[in-house]
């Protein structure tokens, strides 16, 4: 349909209510909740959420993770990749019509926004045929402003996670996180005015691979023809047939007739079954638009268990197995050693071999006591080792010296590796390291 701002072919969506729609609509406000609430939340004086890119840590719920535990990010996506699949593999896109940001902010904001301005879709048809008037243009006008200000709102509320709600909310965050709120603004603007349901067809990822992730087994909305064909004809309302009354498809947000069988362009959000749903009870017959399979269709019993939900279930346990057991066997503080810039050895004047490092350490606790770290060494024998333990309070980082002094023997190394165990309450760290006795005094060549 030609819309009212060139060849773009607008998609004049009904309103609706029903079983599916009110459900959606809670879980909207969930979702909604938990985007606007959770960076506010404090757990043991740290964000339940944040990605502080700058610092390179991230919060999750009061927990501290440091660019040294970039592994456990890795199992977040893959465990949250394998959800997908898993998810997809039994129920289709109830991603896409139930938690995906796209369809979450069009369906919760700008619909609504758009039905209250302009009206529901008779009426903005019928407004847009009459042609260039002052009410066409002012109701355009309020609601691009309406919706730039939702964009605003939306794109603080996920800047919140990576510059902290209280800082940006009061307007003492820095200027290139403002920089980015202002082009993310933008960007849901665009989306919100003009580009809409094309982010779904054209260019999200997901809807491209979805259908390798299933298969006939899979639940997935569709229409059941066995019941609605032939559809329209004068028998049709009392033998429960489709009555041909278009319904789903003037709710449809795709702009599609899911009659016509699966598209890529559905995003399962359940329009149409709450569309027909709306009729067929009226005639007193089930509706004819439903979460089905295709095997269900073919009158067999769908299956849950199969080849795909079992590798990606299984995939998922051992991510969740090895997940627990790094979690388990984490040290809440880093350490790091290297060598003092410019110095490899030293032969002091009692004729010790002596090497300087600098060892640092990060208390990663996200609260509670100061801890205690202690140093030992391993691998040089008889060493002077010269450190002092440290106090770090939660989150502190602090760099000392550490020297290790040895005695000149024809059996030292020329690089001698060592360990550096670092001790605390919360566990144990070892740094691999190597002591440097110099070319003119080693004289093996291979490790002790
Ligand atoms: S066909 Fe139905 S489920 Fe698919 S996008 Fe349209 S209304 Fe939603
Ligand atoms: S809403 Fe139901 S009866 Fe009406 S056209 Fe769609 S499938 Fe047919």
């Amino acid at each position: 349909m030609v819309g009212f701002s060139g060849s773009r072919q607008w998609i004049y969506v009904q309103s609706i209510e029903g079983k599916f729609t009110t459900i959606r609509r809670w879980t909207f406000l969930a979702l909604h909740v938990v985007l606007f609430v959770l960076p506010w939340i404090k757990i043991s004086g740290n964000p339940a959420l944040l990605f502080d890119l700058q610092a390179r840590q991230l919060f999750i719920l009061g927990a501290v993770f440091t660019a040294a535990d970039t592994i456990f990010l890795l199992i977040i996506l893959l465990f949250a990749t394998f959800t997908l699949f898993f998810v997809t593999s039994l129920f289709g896109r109830l991603w896409c019509g139930y938690a995906c940001p796209q369809t979450v902010f069009l369906e919760a904001w700008i619909r609504p926004i758009e039905t209250w301005i302009e009206g529901d879709r008779s009426r903005r048809l019928h407004r847009e045929r009459m042609g260039v008037s002052f009410g066409l243009i002012w109701r355009k006008a309020a609601k691009w402003f309406a919706f730039l200000g939702v964009a605003f709102a939306l794109s603080m509320a996920l800047m919140s996670y990576f510059a902290g709600a209280r800082d940006l909310w009061s307007f003492n965050g820095g200027r290139v996180e403002y920089s980015l709120v202002a082009i993310f603004t933008l960007a849901w603007f665009f989306d919100f005015a003009w580009f809409r349901e094309q982010f779904c067809t054209y260019l999200c990822p997901y809807a491209r691979f979805q259908g390798a992730l299933t298969d006939n087994e899979t639940i997935q909305i569709s229409y059941l023809p066995d019941r609605g064909e032939p559809r329209g004809g004068k028998e049709a309302a009392a033998d429960g047939r489709c009555i041909d009354c278009g319904k789903c498809v003037v709710v449809c947000p795709a702009g599609i007739d899911i009659r016509n069988g699966f598209q890529l362009e559905c995003i399962a959000c359940a329009r149409c079954i709450d569309a027909c749903v709306s009729v067929m009870d009226k005639l007193e017959h089930p509706t004819l638009v439903d979460y089905t399979s295709v095997v269900a269709m073919e009158g067999r019993k769908p299956k849950s268990i199969r080849a795909r939900t079992l590798v990606y279930g299984a995939m998922l346990g051992g991510l969740m197995v090895v997940g627990a057991a790094m979690v388990w066997g984490r040290v809440p503080f880093e350490a790091t050693v290297n060598r003092a810039p410019g110095s490899l050895y030293i032969i002091d004047a009692d004729g010790l071999v002596r090497n300087t490092y600098f060892l640092k350490i990060t208390n990663n606790n996200a609260g509670g006591e100061p801890v205690v770290y202690r140093v030992r060494i391993e691998g040089l024998i008889d060493a002077e080792v010269t450190s002092q333990d440290m106090e770090l309070a939660a989150r502190e980082s602090r760099t000392v010296p550490l020297i290790l002094r040895v005695r000149l023997s024809d059996d030292l190394l020329r690089t001698i590796p060592i360990q550096v165990y670092v001790t605390s309450p919360d566990g144990e760290l070892v740094v691999d390291a190597t002591f440097k006795t110099g070319a003119e005094i080693g004289t093996a060549t291979t490790a002790r």
